[in-house]
């Protein structure tokens, strides 16, 4: 039987309907540009922007992740080294004249591509206050890469500041992890409704994508009861597919490799592969 028309189970023995494998495309662009964003840390952003981004490339879409955490962790968890790297997303923002092409790297996968980042772009976020138009300095540094890729995943840092205003000026859509726990809809209010004043002031087209439930042990009350809020909350803005809460992610991030090529048969590895299914279904990816 093909992926095609296989059920999945997602745990609580509900069967949901699965997503079609995707046609391969003729050619690649226009980007879409989908900021990963959620204030809280520690909930599956920068898990989710590799392995999205490592799915989509698998089913031949090209994909650039953009690591815009100093923390680095999106590309170190691609395998980048970027303590002593001269040119970073940091000097891309701060010198317009730079060229981007220059400074992406590409990952051991073919089609997923790598704007990487380290702790000098704590500094930007103090810096940018003075330039003019300093919500718009990311879009401008991803203006001219656009029609390179079909996909471009901004992994936003855990904050609501002007770092993660440039990712939601730059995007298209907006995909929020949240993790499957106590607390968890704390802040995703707050998360929205910045969606929205960046939306109204700044970037019409922004579109609240979906929020993907991530860490869930549906043997858990507490994880289920989580769901049933998440899904009451916001509907269909829920994508049917969840990830599981298991140790192959930290230890796929030591290995610093998408699950899906650490341990492509893995649950988790086919979790993300169906939440890149989903993506492309609903039209946010091509
Ligand atoms: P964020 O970018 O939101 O801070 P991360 O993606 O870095 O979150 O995840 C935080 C930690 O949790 C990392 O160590 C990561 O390996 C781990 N992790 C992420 N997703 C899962 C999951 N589904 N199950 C178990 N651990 C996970
Ligand atoms: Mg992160």
């Amino acid at each position: 039987m093909t992926r095609l028309d296989q059920p999945t189970l997602t745990g609580d023995d509900e069967v949901v309907e699965d997503f079609p494998v995707p046609a391969p495309l003729a050619g690649h662009g226009p980007a879409r540009v989908i900021a990963m964003c959620n204030q809280k840390g520690g909930v599956g952003k920068t898990t989710s922007t590799i392995n999205l981004g490592a799915s989509l490339a698998e089913y031949g879409r090209k994909v650039l992740v953009v690591d815009f955490d100093p923390q680095g962790a999106a590309s170190v968890g691609l395998g980048i080294n970027t303590l002593d790297m001269d040119t970073t997303i940091y000097n891309l923002l701060m010198k317009p004249r730079l060229d981007v092409r220059e400074a992406i790297c590409p990952t051991a996968l073919e089609g997923l591509d790598v704007l990487p980042a380290n702790i000098d772009l704590s500094a930007a976020e103090v810096q940018l206050v003075n330039e003019v138009a300093r919500e718009s300095a990311l879009s401008r540094v991803l203006r001219p890469l656009l029609d390179d890729y079909d996909a471009i995943l901004v992994d936003c840092q855990p904050s609501l500041g002007l770092l993660t205003v440039n990712a939601l000026t730059a995007a298209h859509g907006v995909i929020v992890p949240v993790a499957a726990e106590f607390f968890a809809l704390r802040g995703v209010a707050l998360l929205v409704e910045t969606i929205e004043t960046v939306r109204d002031r700044i970037n019409p087209r922004l579109k609240m994508d979906g929020i993907v439930a991530t860490m869930v042990d549906t043997r858990t009350l507490h994880s289920r009861e989580v769901l049933d809020r998440l899904n009451e909350a916001f509907g269909d803005l829920v994508y049917s597919t969840r990830i599981s809460r298991t140790v192959k992610f930290p230890d796929a991030t030591v290995a610093t490799e998408p699950i899906t090529t650490y341990a492509p048969t893995h649950p988790g590895a086919e979790a993300y592969r169906r939440l890149a299914r989903e993506v492309i279904a609903r039209g946010d990816v091509a």
